[in-house]
């Protein structure tokens, strides 16, 4: 399968690598938008959060990426980003967390 995300947990394409476990891989954004950009995969393809069943899995990449926040230093806060099919600007279809933060991130949502 032609995808970029799998090619990176196969380690056919480099990646800096801060965390796997058995089902998932954290590495950092090629272009990083906070001084911490790490992006969660799981290792197997799933095209979005959209197909996401396993609660297991689930768990996996949500504790995948806390442990990649405390270990980034991310004392003063972080934010988790799923992006999600067209209209939530995704634009690798291999299911990713995104793990920002070390600078304040602002409010993305208006109260
Ligand atoms: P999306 O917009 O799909 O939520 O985010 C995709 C992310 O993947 C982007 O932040 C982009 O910079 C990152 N990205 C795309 N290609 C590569 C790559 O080859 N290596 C790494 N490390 N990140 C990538
Ligand atoms: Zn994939």
């Amino acid at each position: 399968m032609d995808c970029i995300f799998c090619k990176i947990a196969a380690g056919e394409i480099p990646s800096e690598r801060v965390f796997e476990d058995e089902l998932t891989l954290a590495f950092r954004d090629i272009q990083p938008q906070a001084p911490s950009h790490v992006l969660v995969i799981p290792k197997t393809h799933l095209a979005s959060l959209d197909g996401l069943e396993d609660p297991g899995l689930a768990g996996a990449l949500l504790t995948a990426a806390a442990r990649v926040a405390r270990d980034e230093g991310l004392d003063g806060g972080w934010r988790l980003i799923a992006n999600t099919g067209s209209d939530g600007g995704q634009e690798v279809d291999h299911l990713h967390l995104h793990v920002l933060g070390g600078r304040p991130l602002g409010r993305m949502l208006s109260s």
